[in-house]
């Protein structure tokens, strides 16, 4: 029902409503509170401490008085005593209080405590006579908009409580929440808006996260179950040539590689769709893996194809892959917005009829003139760069073909359930024998004579650097400025004697390629780049990565950047320069250096950052949360989880009778997104 028909909402408190995307009573009465104001924290006066808010039950002791120390300013002062000491209550330029206290009087009083050397100051109080109604509860505080106050709304609520809090539909089977000992759903309404007391306010919040994060979590199992079923997917042969190809490799592929690769081999022989993600930190080897895949595709006859996120990647997949299949009659081909019109042209025509068997590019395969002849195989590298769009719409240039993707961000598990829900998730958590750690090193700024002489060493040996200077968040402009001064000055002064070469992501496809190109042939000794060598970049004589202001890098980052390094059989380094003196950032910097696994740190970044962009729920396509945070509720997540798939054991579909409000709920919540994630 709409908001309009709670008692004291008009048309014009409801277009305000409507501001706060509130458009029914269900919405306000899931419109939780953004933090609570505690007037239920009584104290005594001999109790008080500097700066806090309490409440006091006081008696009037002496004659209020007004003081004028200077025009336009007059304070109230009321003094007042319990069993305990006595205080002072002030008020600046309230005269009216003068006549709502007198000597004598019992009130109650809600406000901050301030000291003026042992005289204890109550400033600027909320108070009431009698027992009160204002004071002695906790007090909610809301998200407002214009024209809307927090009295407004707190009124507006309970109303709406009152009147309606009993008719909302009990969602959470009853098994389960005597199971998990969960308030009921109006009991949990209640208690967020107006909470009797903290244990209640926690007790109503527990059910409402739970509620939410497993009405997320079912749907995003279900969707998944439903697309393995309506997607019947091409069912490839089984064959020994990989085996033969995997032989022939110059190296050995590690048993994670192997099991990584048999999880797909039977995805890809069984007549589902496949759906997987293969996550694995920089450097552990995914591409071959997706290599093998490949070429399981091609000798069942389908095509495949590879979308990397830049021209760079994409070139040199498309390169390393082109030699690993040199010995089949397999034709690749690269798709990227650089080539020439005439170019492009030929390898159109030529996937439209079949005579390329692998395609490797940028977001330039999913363009809509892009046709395959028979697509079977669609791989995304470096997934966190992609949105679920684009995942949906590469997916769509064939008949139901199998999807891999894959990523060097690992994520926990749990949260890689929600993030990547709709996908099976294989881990390849083995580096390759024999490389050499990394010697990661954090410095400040006093010390940048001395990297810079470190490597101008290293350099003399033969080897090459990367320097990256920082992404400067608001402007790419800037950022790029950022990046050609520091060129400009490293050319001319310190790294004279050598070829240093500029890389940002505002030049145009063509010269980056041109820079990389040179500096993987060597004739640039010295790279200064901004992130745009963060992905896949892989030139194994350069051993050294340089990273100005590292402290405005996400660890995360920082160990993707430092996985452009330790490629060859060189010893490596990472020098961190740090220009912050914060604990935090100096702490940020040590985990770097003490730990080389993806995984540990991008949960440490988590502890000590909060999620960042990454991780909004928006870029994975997914709903809202109203009230559940996906990292501070992360225990109650994990119960979420596991109840979910205890529920689908049973009940596959949700369709048994004590489900079908929750099936429900989750076709609300999902709302039209469903579609898109089934797509996927
Ligand atoms: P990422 O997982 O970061 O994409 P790559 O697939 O680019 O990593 O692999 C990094 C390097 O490791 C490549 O040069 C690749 O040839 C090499 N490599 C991959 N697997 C192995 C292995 N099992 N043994 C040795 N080297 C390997
Ligand atoms: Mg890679």
């Amino acid at each position: 029902m709409s908001i309009q028909y709670i008692k004291g909402v008009g048309p014009k408190r409801a277009s305000r409503l409507k501001k706060l995307n509130i458009n029914t009573i269900e919405d306000l009465l899931y419109f939780v509170p953004r933090e609570y104001e505690n007037r239920a924290n009584f104290k005594y006066i001999a109790q008080c401490e500097e700066g806090e808010k309490v409440s006091l039950k006081v008696k009037v002791w002496g004659y209020p008085t007004k003081l004028r120390p200077r025009k336009n300013l007059n304070i109230i002062k009321v003094p007042v005593k319990d069993e305990t000491g006595i205080a002072n209550l002030v008020w600046f330029n309230q005269d009216y209080i003068l006549s709502q206290i007198s000597m004598g009087d019992n009130i109650i009083v809600y406000g901050k405590v301030n000291y003026f050397g042992r005289e204890i100051q109550i400033t600027n109080p909320i108070f009431e006579k009698g027992k009160g109604s204002k004071i002695g509860s906790i007090v909610p505080i809301y998200s407002l908009t214009e024209g809307l106050s927090n009295n407004e709304m707190i009124r507006i609520m309970k109303n709406a409580i009152n009147d309606y809090a009993y008719k909302l539909p009990e969602i959470l089977p009853d098994y389960l929440r005597s199971e998990l000992n969960l308030m009921s759903i109006k009991e949990a309404i209640k208690n967020i808006h107006f909470p009797q007391d903290k244990n209640r306010y926690l007790q109503a919040r527990r059910r409402l996260v739970f509620e939410e994060l497993l009405t997320l979590q079912l749907g995003l199992f279900v969707i998944k179950n439903r697309t393995k079923d309506i997607n019947k997917g091409i069912q490839f042969k089984s064959s020994d040539e990989v085996y033969n190809f995997i032989e022939k490799l110059p190296f050995k592929l590690t048993s994670a590689q192997e099991r990584v690769f048999k999880e797909i081999e039977k995805d890809m022989e069984d007549s589902k769709q496949m759906n997987r993600l293969v996550q694995g930190d920089v450097g552990s080897g995914k591409t071959i893996v997706a290599v093998l895949a490949m070429l399981k595709a091609w000798e069942s006859g389908y095509q495949s194809v590879l979308m990397a996120p830049t021209e760079i990647l994409a070139q040199q997949h498309y390169e390393s892959i082109t030699k690993l299949f040199s010995n089949y009659d397999i034709k690749c081909e690269l798709l990227i917005g650089s080539l020439s019109n005439k170019k492009k042209e030929q390898v159109l025509k030529d996937l439209k009829n079949g005579n390329i068997h692998v395609l490797i590019g940028t977001h330039a395969v999913i363009q809509e003139h892009v046709e395959f002849n028979n697509l079977g195989l669609a791989i995304t590298d470096e997934q966190h760069r992609f949105g679920v769009k684009q995942r949906a719409v590469l997916k769509q240039k064939g008949d139901s073909p199998d999807i891999l993707v894959m990523t060097a961000t690992p994520i926990p598990r749990t949260l890689a359930l929600i993030l990547y829900g709709d996908l099976d998730i294989s881990i390849i958590d083995e580096m390759p024998p024999g490389r050499k750690p990394i010697e990661t090193y954090a410095v400040g700024v006093h010390m940048t004579e001395r990297v810079n002489n470190f490597v101008k060493k290293q350099l003399l040996e033969g080897r090459q650097a990367y320097i990256v200077c920082p992404l400067i968040e608001e402007s790419d402009t800037l950022d790029v400025k950022a990046a050609e001064e520091l060129y400009s000055s490293f050319k001319d002064n310190v790294y004279k004697d050598f070829n240093v070469g500029l890389l940002h992501g505002k030049m145009k496809p063509q010269e980056k390629d041109n820079i990389m190109g040179q500096f993987k042939n060597k004739q640039i000794d010295v790279l200064i780049s901004t992130t745009v060598i963060e992905v896949g970049v892989n030139v194994p004589n350069a051993n050294i990565m340089v990273i100005y202001n590292a402290e405005r890098f996400g660890l995360a980052q920082l160990h993707q950047l430092r996985g452009r390094v330790g490629r060859g059989e060189y010893q490596s380094y990472c020098i961190l320069i740090n220009s912050s003196n914060s604990k935090i950032s100096r702490e940020r910097m040590r985990i770097l250096q003490k730990s080389s696994d993806g995984f540990y740190i991008s949960e440490k970044d988590l502890e000590l950052r909060g999620p960042g962009e990454f991780f909004g729920t928006k870029q994975h396509g997914l709903p809202d949360l109203k009230i559940a945070n996906l990292f501070t509720d992360i225990d109650i997540l994990k119960l979420a989880q596991k109840k979910a798939e205890e529920i689908l054991e049973k009940d596959y579909l949700l369709l048994a009778e004590e489900h079908f409000l929750l099936r429900q709920r989750i076709i609300h919540m999902f709302g039209d997104r469903i579609d898109d994630l089934i797509l996927n």
